[in-house]
């Protein structure tokens, strides 16, 4: 049973006129799905409160049409019409006595309002800051417009209540809500009773809390979300205003929710920021409140989460990625089961579903967002069909994904790895610089796996199709992986181009596996993920004088989606490291490269003593090809089916890997779906005229 250690986080806590059942407070989180799948979205919540959160929020939900993120998809309560979804999901959250919360967001200077086409409004008038550098301008909030911004805001209240919502948190963190709008003297220009001292700034948030109290407040509880720091120096809202602005409001809301700086600082992948990255930011302000504290830190370890708590620093834990990774965190640590934890690795995969518009994944949790899509649970698995063993060749993390889930379904599973290690790609990436937390992908199943009597692994075992035909196993899953290419072929190279082989070539895997370039170093960098940035920065600690040259405007151009993009720049910027953009490599001659310009095709030399071609991958897909080319032998053999999944089928990041093998293990000995949808969707309903 569960540690006494770890007691303090099972207590309840007081928050307005209601009780939470613990310290788990999931904090609002989007999911790339919104009011675009909103059964997808609702039931992704209900399985955080089966896993035993106390409060579970919803993403943001913008609460007036007169203000919208369009493209980015999250949620609108912007009329009755909305009630009907947004209850859906306040009902899945309640399910196990969590507390239901819904984040309302106005966003001012960062809706440019592309679906409305309403003239966007903001406290001063600004261009609109978003990720997508809109050509829009807002206009200043005059005073009969602030009037109405404040009935909006009950009028919202009033219909999340209709909605089912216990919370309402009002969202003023990360750049992005009107409330740190007002309280910054950097989007707040006013001259009026709204602007200049922070009493002034702090008055539109007073207002609007004490609106809501009266519309809502006998039975909801109202919190407010702000950064701890804006950290754009002291024309923002600093750590020390926000402590100013605590004391002096010191029971505000019913419980402050302290996030920080913005949407980047505050969700720093694991490369840049630690566990409890924010002790210091946030230790001290519960002391200036009488009301509950919650904040985040990427918390996955029990043992820090009791520390916060005990120390005095927070009340509750806020999490978004831990819950996203594993949503039975709570549960794991109420039924003593510490070490089945599935820590999130801090990749901000999830991030890019909603950067991307398309559906949140995640690298630890193949079954996020497909828990209505795909009827999957992230802790139990569809019952073992009717045959009885897999061979799964190869233990990266489709092959251990497979294995895993392939166990908990009731196969015996052969797990056969060619080296001395389990993790395959992840056992070599997380020794690069920035990336050890990435190793959790292999530790969580690797424990998992040793705890079940049906998978037996096989070390030293490069297996070949004469080999498996031997063997006898009805399935065959084969898990490969991908190799880096050497010749360049990826985006601006789609066939290989002239390559001088005096030149010292490096891949990635030549540099994972020890084999290491010096002197002055040219990365081409044409993958535009993480890759060629992490190379360039140990290579530059390691001495090399390092130059990357990406055909992209952007160095690590995708990292964009994952919020790293700017502190990858800024990291190897500050180490030193040349960055060439928009300039491809068109020849790699003896002693230097030929550069193009991607605009002007002009060239240039740049001089090196080693290149590092980070291009694509080819698949490792031979052993599946020979075992097709023998599929006559099949059945002497005992093989019933052979299949391909991850990297050895088409490369890409190790989530869709960690996907593949899930997809493996659930649909083994499953029905043949034929040319029929392999999920569910929901579609606009059309108006009868
Ligand atoms: P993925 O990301 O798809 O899981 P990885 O490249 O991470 O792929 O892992 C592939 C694993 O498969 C590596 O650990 C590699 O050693 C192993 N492997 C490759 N070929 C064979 C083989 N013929 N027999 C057994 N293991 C293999
Ligand atoms: Fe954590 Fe990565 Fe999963 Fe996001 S995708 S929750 S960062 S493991």
């Amino acid at each position: 049973m569960r540690d006494p250690r770890y007691d303090i986080l099972f207590q309840p806590m007081p928050v307005g006129p209601l009780v939470a059942k613990n310290r788990f407070y999931q904090v609002p989180h989007c999911n790339g799905g919104g009011y675009r799948d909103p059964s997808a979205a609702a039931a992704m919540r209900g399985v955080k409160a089966e896993g035993g959160w106390g409060v579970i929020f919803t993403e943001q939900c913008e609460m007036h049409h007169t203000s919208e993120i369009t493209p980015f998809i999250e949620l609108r309560l912007w009329e009755d019409k909305d009630i009907p979804q947004l209850r859906k999901m306040s009902e899945a959250m309640k399910t196990h006595g969590a507390l239901a919360g819904i984040q309302l967001a106005y966003s001012g200077i960062n809706g440019p309002n592309l679906f409305t086409r309403e003239v966007p409004m903001a406290v001063s008038a600004m261009p609109i800051r978003t990720f997508t550098n809109d050509p829009v301008q807002a206009r200043a909030l005059d005073k009969s417009d602030i009037h109405d911004l404040r009935r909006w805001f009950v009028n919202a209240a009033k219909r999340s209540k209709v909605a089912g919502f216990d919370l309402i948190c009002l969202y003023g963190a990360h750049g992005f809500g009107i409330f740190q709008h007002f309280l910054s003297r950097a989007t707040n220009q006013r001259t009026d009773e709204y602007g200049g001292s922070l009493e002034n700034r702090a008055r539109f948030v007073n207002e609007v809390i004490a609106d809501m109290r009266d519309a809502v407040g006998d039975s909801m509880a109202i919190t407010l979300r702000v950064s701890l720091d804006e950290t754009i120096g002291d024309l923002g809202f600093s750590n020390a205003e926000v402590r100013e602005f605590v004391e002096m409001n010191r029971n505000l809301p019913d419980l402050w929710d302290l996030a920080q700086g913005t949407w980047e600082d505050c969700s720093g992948p694991s490369r840049f920021k630690e566990e409890a990255a924010q002790e210091q930011l946030v230790r001290g302000i519960r002391e200036l409140t009488d009301k509950p504290v919650v904040g985040v830190g990427r918390f996955t370890s029990p043992d820090v989460m009791a520390r916060m708590v005990k120390s005095g620093t927070l009340d509750f834990i806020g999490c978004a990625r831990p819950s996203i990774a594993d949503p039975f965190l709570p549960k794991k640590i109420e039924e003593g089961r510490v070490e089945d934890i599935r820590e999130c690795i801090g990749c901000n995969i999830c991030i890019t579903g909603d950067m991307t518009m398309s559906l949140s994944r995640c690298t630890q949790n193949p079954t996020f967002m497909e828990e209505w899509r795909k009827g999957w649970h992230p802790e139990k698995m569809n019952a073992k069909g009717d045959s009885g063993n897999v061979l799964v060749v190869g233990a990266g993390p489709a092959g251990l994904e497979a294995a895993r889930a392939l166990a908990v379904r009731g196969y015996d599973v052969a797990l056969a790895e060619a080296g001395t290690v389990l993790g395959g790609r992840v056992a070599r990436e997380r020794l690069l610089p920035g990336l050890s937390a990435w190793g959790r992908v292999a530790d969580y199943r690797e424990y998992q796996i040793s705890q079940k009597p049906n998978v037996e692994v096989y070390f030293d075992s490069a297996l070949d199709a004469g080999g498996i035909l031997e063997f006898g196993f009805e399935h065959i899953c084969i898990a490969t992986g991908a190799t880096w290419r050497r010749d360049g072929v990826s985006r601006q190279h789609v066939v290989p181009f002239a390559i001088d082989p005096a030149m010292p070539l490096y891949t990635p895997d030549d540099i994972m596996e020890g084999r290491k370039p010096s002197g002055k170093v040219v990365i081409y960098d044409d993958d535009h993920y993480y890759m060629g940035g992490v190379l360039a920065e140990l290579l530059a600690a390691e001495g090399c004088d390092v130059t990357i040259i990406t055909p992209s405007a952007y160095l690590s151009d995708w990292t964009v989606n994952t919020l790293e993009q700017h502190a990858i720049h800024r990291k190897l910027a500050g180490m030193g490291v040349e960055i060439v953009l928009n300039r491809g490599v068109v020849a790699v001659a003896d002693g230097h490269v030929v550069s193009n310009c991607t605009y002007t095709d002009t060239t240039r030399d740049i001089g090196c003593d080693a290149v590092v071609i980070v291009a694509s991958r080819i698949e490792n897909n031979a052993l599946y090809m020979d075992l097709k080319a023998r599929q006559a032998d099949w059945a002497d053999a005992g093989i019933r089916t052979v299949k391909i999944i991850g990297d050895a089928n088409a490369p890409g990041p190790i989530a869709w890997a960690t996907y593949a093998g899930h997809r493996y293990a659930r649909e083994l000995d499953g029905d043949d779906l034929g040319d029929a949808l392999p999920f569910r969707r929901e579609i606009t309903e059309l108006a009868l005229e």
